[in-house]
């Protein structure tokens, strides 16, 4: 809770599970090579690729008796199109979300309250390059790990994989989220990186300070100013936040019927921000299970939900109170 400023208003139950996320025993933490986009080549290496359309924004959202309509707009040609599926699974993040015209399909009041008020936290990450992994060597060995501190840029997580390497490499030198993100994101790129910087080197001068040697202008000495990055996802359109944080009862008032399949069963809201592993890619997994284990059971493909139980275990932890 004390990651971000003032993130003690969000839900209690939150924070239990965040915390389980990080101090569960026996935890092993794998690092995917070539980094998360892997996962993604990996999944789209086993679907037919013909089948996999980019640059449709959902505009719309509406059945009939033919399925579920999905109005889209090319993002390149700007053309609309309202293409018809038997079933279809929703994943935009509820921000976007609430730009898609949904009003046909006649959500009930929680739902669509749901839909509007689920809390999410934001993050704003900036990323300094420099010509090499100079904070590895001595003085200052650092291998890995994070520093955190009450200045601005709050967190700076030192890569730990790759340690040794030599050649240019990035840290992100500040991680922030909720109040400590606002104000962060609140600035320009420039500005979010020279805070980063200054604030960088109140770090290793107290280091210096500290092991009682000089400190030689090392951050700006190694600093590649022009491949420096900063993101905020909260002024990021496809996303409109970070990742989903509930705010006080709103799991226990919104979230279940949030998840609710509509349309006699056809149209699911599925995503990271509809599940109960908030921040993880898990919680996009668990609420794709889900969302693809209603669609076998409305089907009757008991065949096809065997083999999804028999791939990924069964969902009794999901019916356990
Ligand atoms: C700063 C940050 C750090 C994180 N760190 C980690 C981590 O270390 N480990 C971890 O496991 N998880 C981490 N996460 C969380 C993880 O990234 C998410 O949980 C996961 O990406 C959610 O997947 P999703 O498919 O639900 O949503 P997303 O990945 O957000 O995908 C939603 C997609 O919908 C698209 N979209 C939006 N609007 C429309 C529209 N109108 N029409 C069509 N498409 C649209 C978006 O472009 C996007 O591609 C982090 C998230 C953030 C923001």
């Amino acid at each position: 809770m004390d990651t971000g400023s003032g993130l003690f208003d969000r839900a209690y139950s939150e924070s239990v599970i965040d915390y389980y996320d990080f101090n569960t025993d026996n935890i092993h933490w794998n690092c995917i090579s070539g980094g998360s986009e892997m996962m993604v080549q990996a999944v789209v290496a086993r679907i037919n690729k013909e089948s996999i359309i980019l640059n449709q924004k959902v505009v719309s959202l509406s059945s009939d008796a033919d399925g579920v309509h999905v109005g889209v707009v090319n993002t390149q040609d700007n053309l609309r199109t309202d293409p018809v599926f038997k079933d279809v699974i929703c994943t935009l993040p509820l921000g976007p979300l609430r730009n898609v015209d949904t009003s046909q399909l006649n959500l009930d009041i929680y739902q669509r309250t749901g839909f509007r008020c689920l809390a999410y936290d934001i993050s704003v990450k900036v990323g300094l390059a420099f010509t090499s992994r100079w904070w590895e060597k001595a003085p200052w060995n650092v291998l890995g790990g994070s520093d955190s501190t009450d200045l601005p840029s709050r967190t700076i997580v030192y890569p730990s994989n790759g340690i040794g390497d030599t050649g240019r490499a990035f840290i992100i030198a500040s991680y922030t989220w909720s109040q400590d993100a606002l104000r962060f994101g609140s600035m320009t790129h420039d500005e979010r990186v020279e805070q980063t910087i200054t604030d960088m080197e109140i770090i290793f001068k107290e280091r210096a300070k500290a092991a009682g040697v000089p400190y030689n202008n090392d951050v700006r000495e190694h600093l590649i100013n022009e491949e420096c990055y900063s993101h905020a996802w909260q002024n990021d359109k496809w996303i409109q936040g970070a990742f989903a944080l509930y705010g006080p009862g709103q799991f226990s008032t919104y979230y279940g019927p949030s998840i609710k399949a509509v349309c006699d069963g056809r149209l699911h809201f599925a995503g990271e921000a509809l599940s109960e592993n908030h921040a993880w890619v898990n919680g996009s997994i668990i609420s794709a299970y889900r969302s693809v284990g209603e669609i076998l059971d409305r089907r009757g493909d008991t065949e096809r939900k065997a083999l999804l139980e028999r791939l990924w275990g069964d969902d009794s932890f999901a019916k356990e109170e």
